[in-house]
């Protein structure tokens, strides 16, 4: 897999180099050079094949010019030992769980097989990096447990001190080995600079091969199209148009999608749901792409007033709007919406979703009341619901709602965590010593 910056089609990249760097030297978006198209004899049996089946052939497809057949199966062998259920809803309707992962959200999709891809390049190479991360929450438990034991890898993680959900501090402070855990006395601005500046110190890159598991790097946007295929795989034998609402906030997951649609997945529809960061709906709507700072919700991990992959997204449309306002349509909902549809959907049917998967819910309804087009409509749920557990408890009027023991044992255990300063002097030496 060749890959391109999206800022300039001229600078190119392999793939180990795309993985390692995260991010072209222009700040630009890395981008497949070319997508190659699914078998359609596959295609034709998907709905016989388990997820790792599936991630097998479509990595196969994109990644055998880089890495040899049997290398590509321990790759994803190593990185999935869970699935991606859809589970029937209502009439036509279906969640597509991707909360079955060792941090219960779908970043686990990502982060485990860009650990398992960054451990295969470093054996190769013989050598050892020393991955930081700055985390509000999510996507620190992804990568902590994603990179946990793999070997050849070292993980620093920043989090600001009493700003993280207990769930998410334990997934954090937890795991021991090669994952440290640093509880900054500061906001996550404060880790972020923290991180930053560290990749730009000369004697710290001297000393360590540093690294980023950044959220636009390439090895993670090729995990997340794996379970497009395996919920098309659960839905086709119903011979509807299949339609994704996919709950957004840098938009990684629904670019995903369209690389899967690119390969030939047969996807009738995307709807881009958002919280009030409306930025992409509004762009789907009038063509203009506008900014603004994010505003804060109770689905916050879609917060986010600049999508990273929103260049990404409509460059596989050539960047013309007409032509993505075809195949994606965007919606957005209120806090109030949100929580409304979390009760709703619980009193009627019993099933609890996220807040983030209940706005996707809202904007699968939408669509589909909109367009009354027949369709098998299924959203994506990017994390379990006791995750959230003070929304789910508001939402609900109950302070009664069920944790999975998986999360409860979590709580019991105890927190592992080094104290730090938002001195990036401090840091330093901690990195140094
Ligand atoms: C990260 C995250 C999202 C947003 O996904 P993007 O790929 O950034 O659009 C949605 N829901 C949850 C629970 C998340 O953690």
């Amino acid at each position: 897999m060749i890959l391109y910056s999206t800022k300039n089609t001229q600078l190119k990249a392999s793939l180990e180099e795309a993985v390692f760097r995260s991010l072209p030297a222009d700040n630009g978006l890395y981008m497949p050079e070319h997508i190659p198209s699914i078998s359609p004899a596959f295609l034709a049996n998907i709905e016989q094949r388990s997820f790792n089946e599936i991630a097998f052939e479509v990595s196969k497809t994109l990644l055998s010019d880089d890495i040899p057949e049997a290398d590509i199966l321990r790759i994803v062998e190593r990185a999935f030992d869970f699935d991606a259920p859809v589970v029937p809803i209502e009439d036509k309707t279906y969640c597509l769980e991707l909360f079955h992962g060792p941090s219960m959200a779908f970043k686990d999709f990502g982060a485990r097989f860009m650990a398992s891809l960054m451990s295969y390049f470093l054996v190769r190479s013989q050598q050892e990096i020393r991955i930081l991360v700055a985390t509000s929450g999510d996507t620190g438990g992804a990568v902590a447990q994603g990179f946990h034991n793999v070997p050849g890898i070292n993980v620093t993680i920043l989090y600001p001190s009493g700003k993280v959900s207990d769930i998410q501090e334990k997934q954090l402070t937890t795991l021991g080995g090669n994952v440290t855990a640093l509880e900054v006395d500061g906001t996550f601005d404060d880790c972020q600079a923290l991180v930053k500046q560290a990749f730009l110190d000369d004697e710290l890159n001297k000393k360590y091969n540093l690294a980023s598991a950044n959220s636009i790097n390439i090895s993670r946007l090729i995990p997340q199209s794996f379970y497009y295929f395996r919920a098309y795989a659960q839905v086709k034998q119903l011979g509807l148009p299949v339609v994704f609402s996919v709950p957004s906030g840098n938009f990684g997951n629904l670019s995903a999608g369209l690389l899967a649609y690119r390969m030939g997945l047969p996807v009738a529809h995307f709807i881009a749901t958002t919280n009030r960061n409306n930025v992409v709906p509004n762009y789907l709507s009038n063509g203009n792409y506008a900014p603004v700072p994010s505003v804060e919700t109770i689905s916050n991990a879609m917060d986010v007033g600049n999508p990273s992959n929103f260049v990404r997204m409509t460059r596989f449309f050539g960047d013309e709007w007409a032509k993505v306002k075809q195949d994606i349509s965007g919606f957005w909902f209120n806090d109030d919406q949100t929580k409304a549809a979390m009760r709703e959907v619980y009193d009627r049917t019993g099933y609890l979703m996220c807040p983030h998967t209940a706005v996707a819910y809202l904007g699968l309804k939408e669509y589909t009341n909109l367009t009354q087009k027949e369709v098998a409509g299924v959203f994506l749920s990017t994390a379990h619901y006791a995750k959230f557990l003070n929304v789910v408890e508001e939402a609900l009027g109950t302070g009664d709602v069920e944790i999975p023991t998986r999360l409860s044992d979590l709580l019991s255990k105890e927190k592992v965590a080094t104290p730090m300063t938002k001195q990036f002097a401090d840091f330093k030496a901690y990195l140094l010593g």
